[in-house]
């Protein structure tokens, strides 16, 4: 699965050393910079050769109608496409007279720096024109985490040997043309000029240009300002046309000068603010830019990231691949949630057109766990958008004859974009996902208000959803029938295990919520009768179980099912969903990611140690992992039952999806639910952190080849340190004011954790193990130690 290495191993950098154009595609996404609100993948500042531009603002959407051969009652009529909104980056160089291309002349160096610490992507190129001008460029940009609406950028040319005129041309430019889109059903519809444009404005140095979408009705402007440092006479002017607007630079600049060009831009959007109220904001925002510069943008970014850092590095030692990869990953977690404020996290964050822009459970589920425990108002902003949904939901469910609200499989603005019912509209669980994580965020923090304001009102639509959706049959057990859990390989299937137990604790969680507000809950018409029937529904809850094998069943029957011919699969069939039909995906033991496995890490509390053991070994034997949501959370529960070498190689294969580009698809964005997952594997995985009942518990214990693990958890205003070696762990507490104190459990124990001195305590010697477990033939993940 693994290529040859394409970023070398450096602990708090992505570094690219030579400019591969095979790889231009995957390297965008790496390099793609955000901050939640904007993103801007790493194309090269000339802007060709490209493998995909791509600028995006969160939300930022056109609609298109979605294509049926047979349509049916309850079918989404309208996709939501994030779409490729002005570029902003564009910078190109005349050299004398030849354009600096790297496809030409000589490029004697390249590399590209992703520094994860002061959140920059640097270039620096010595380049050789036709003519035989030598020339060094070093160019730096940024999307501000603390002016969400600012991209900066920095580009610097030295001649190295003879004077020469250089020309460089900055824009705007909307409605660039992109590649045609391929067949697989995981990338984005390209739609043809998707802006109109509405207004232009020409200065000196800079401009700025508004547009609207024509079916979404949304408008965007983009602004720009530059800053000139030139040796010697040097002109500066702009000319604009409707789709783009170009500041130029001519300067004669000799061997030992440099010309230096700062570029600020700023972004808006809005579905309902006037043209000059979005002409002004894009303006003021530049103004702000400007009060700070380029220096100032740098060292702002620098702190905020030093801040972050501090309260959410983990530090993995023994794997340095694993050590970069997780900083990498939790830095496109940032990018991707940082500023979204009240916007969803797409599937791809801001780095790429992949899925169409749209969010999934993805975000709930693998991006807002470790948000929660290191960035939690971020987590919190994530679910404000999710409750700002919620007549759509509501309408949806109704649609649907259900009640309560239904929340859409993928999205971008709330309305159900998924085309394929089977695994869209069926795919229920999303529900229970967006109420888990309300939970997990409310008893983290303690955040109360949040909960009144939003928290409630989901967690009680969402059990009303299960409630008109289950039914009691003849002997009072609760069902779910006829949904798609996780695994889509697998779908519309009754009593799916993901589903029922995440939709039980969804109803138990909606009841305990309400007593707790009781006010608001009978402004929400919650009666004592609606709460019985959630309670008689979750305690009534059917678990499929196959008793002659002694497993659970991912769904009923499912055990029953014909066993895919794994031996005869080839690795190029590999995603099967490109290469069989779901009709014989369906009809047989084949599953795509974790379902049942991921059952048993979120309710965990529902199976006994001897019960995971056998399904982790029965399951994992028939998962393909064609989704990059199954190795972290495999990582978790190998970890969980004692395999910790395989938990590791898990791992391994989460935190290197992009990386790698494992899945060979990160050219359209990265996998942030796998880097987020990266973060799981370690603290859920690794140190076995689970957050039941509102009690924090953890049970670590490392594979043999990392030798030391540290990661830090909020917990209501209070930051835990967890450091762990081979045979024991140090708990400590950070920022709590002198009387903080915190029980948790250590394997089992209560361990009570104080500010005044850290506490220490060995790791018990592991339980009983079961026989390793094994993986469809060819699909073993990548070892990290050596076997024996
Ligand atoms: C997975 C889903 C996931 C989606 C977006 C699909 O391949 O099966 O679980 O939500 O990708 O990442």
């Amino acid at each position: 699965m693994i290529r040859e290495r394409a970023y070398p191993v450096d602990p708090w950098h992505i570094r690219e050393t030579r400019l591969d154009l095979d790889l231009l595609a995957q390297s965008e996404s790496v390099f793609a910079l955000g901050n939640g609100h904007i993103g801007i993948r790493g194309n090269l500042d000339e802007g060709e050769p490209h493998g995909l531009p791509g600028t995006y603002l969160n939300s930022f959407y056109e609609l298109r109608p979605l294509p049926y051969a047979e349509a049916g009652y309850g079918f989404p009529e309208s996709g939501q496409t994030m779409i490729n909104v002005t570029n902003a980056k564009l910078m190109r160089l005349l050299v004398d007279d030849e354009p600096f291309d790297v496809r030409y002349g000589e490029l004697r160096s390249h590399e590209r720096i992703l520094d994860l610490r002061a959140g920059t992507l640097e270039r620096t190129v010595e380049w050789v024109s036709p003519s035989g001008q030598a020339i060094r460029v070093r160019t730096v940009r940024l999307v501000s985490f603390t002016q969400r609406a600012v991209v900066a950028f920095l580009y610097e040319v030295e001649p190295l040997d003879a004077s020469c005129r250089l020309i460089l041309q900055s824009e705007l430019v909307a409605n660039e043309q992109l590649p045609p889109m391929s067949k697989d059903p995981r990338v984005a519809a390209v739609l043809d000029h998707p802006l109109q444009s509405e207004e232009i404005l020409e200065q000196r140095a800079g401009g700025l240009m508004v547009h609207r979408t024509k079916a979404s009705d949304l408008r965007m402007a983009a602004a720009m300002e530059h800053f000139v440092e030139a040796p010697g006479k040097h002109e500066v002017t702009t000319e604009g046309h409707p789709d783009w607007l170009r500041t130029t630079v001519a300067a004669k600049v000799g061997p030992g000068q440099k010309l230096r060009v700062v570029k600020l831009a700023a972004y808006g959007w809005s579905g309902s603010r006037s043209l000059p109220a979005l002409r002004d904001q894009v303006g003021a925002a530049l103004a702000s830019a400007r009060l700070d510069g380029w220096e100032g943008l740098l060292e702002a970014q620098r702190e905020y990231l030093d801040a972050f850092w501090d309260h959410s590095d983990v530090k993995v030692e023994g794997d340095q691949e694993v050590q970069q990869a997780v900083r990498f990953g939790l830095f496109h977690t940032l990018q991707a949630g940082a500023r979204a404020e009240k916007r969803p996290i797409g599937s791809k964050g801001l780095s790429g057109p992949g899925y169409d822009g749209h969010t999934f459970w993805d975000a709930e589920t693998f991006v807002l766990p470790a948000l929660t425990y290191t960035q939690p108002a971020a987590a919190a902003d994530v679910l404000r958008w999710r409750h700002s949904t919620l007549d759509l939901a509501r309408e949806r469910a109704q649609t649907l004859g259900l009640q309560g609200a239904a929340f859409p499989w993928r999205t971008i603005r709330g309305q159900e974009c998924s085309a394929y019912w089977p695994a869209g509209t069926a795919g229920f669980h999303i529900g229970a996902d967006i109420a888990d994580a309300v939970r997990r965020y409310v008893q983290a923090t303690g955040d109360y208000d949040f909960e009144r304001e939003v928290g409630l009102e989901l967690l009680v639509e969402t059990a009303r959803l299960w409630r008109s959706l289950g039914h009691h049959d003849r002997h009072g057990r609760f069902h779910i029938d006829g949904v798609t859990g996780p695994d889509e390989y697998t779908a519309v299937v009754d009593d799916n295990i993901y589903t029922n137990l995440m939709a039980q604790q969804n109803m138990f969680s909606a009841v305990e919520a309400a007593k707790r507000h009781p006010d608001l809950a009978r402004q929400l018409s919650v009666d004592d009768e609606e709460m019985a029937s959630w309670r008689d529904a979750a305690a009534a809850m059917h678990i499929p179980y196959d008793r002659e094998l002694q497993v659970h069943q991912q769904s009923e029957g499912f055990t029953r099912l014909q066993e895919w011919d794994f031996e005869n699969t080839p690795p190029e069939a590999y995603p099967l969903l490109l290469n069989y039909p779901y009709f014989d995906l369906y009809r047989k033991q084949v599953v795509k990611q974790a379902d049942l496995v991921m059952a048993m890490y979120l309710r965990g509390d529902a199976f006994t140690p001897e019960e995971k053991q056998r399904n982790f070994a029965y399951y994992d034997a028939r998962t393909v992992r064609d989704s990059s949501l199954s190795a972290c959370i495999q990582a978790v529960v190998a970890a969980e039952t004692g395999h910790l070498e395989l938990a590791h190689d898990y791992l391994g294969e989460a935190a290197l999806m992009d990386l790698h580009d494992l899945h060979q698809n990160s050219r359209d964005g990265v996998h942030v639910a796998s880097l987020a997952g990266t973060w799981i594997s370690l603290v859920a995985g690794l140190g076995g952190m689970r957050d039941f009942n509102g009690q924090l518990t953890f049970a670590p214990r490392l594979p043999s080849r990392i030798n030391n693990l540290e990661f830090s958890l909020l917990w209501r205003g209070l930051r835990l340190r967890v450091s762990v070696t081979a045979d024991e762990v140090t708990y400590s507490l950070r920022n709590g004011g002198g009387a903080a104190r915190l029980v948790i459990h250590h394997h089992g124990k209560d361990v009570e954790v104080t500010q005044v001195k850290p506490v220490t305590v060995p790791i018990p010697p592991a339980g009983p193990v079961g026989p390793p477990p094994t993986q469809p033939a060819g699909r073993a993940p990548v070892r990290r130690a050596p076997q024996d």
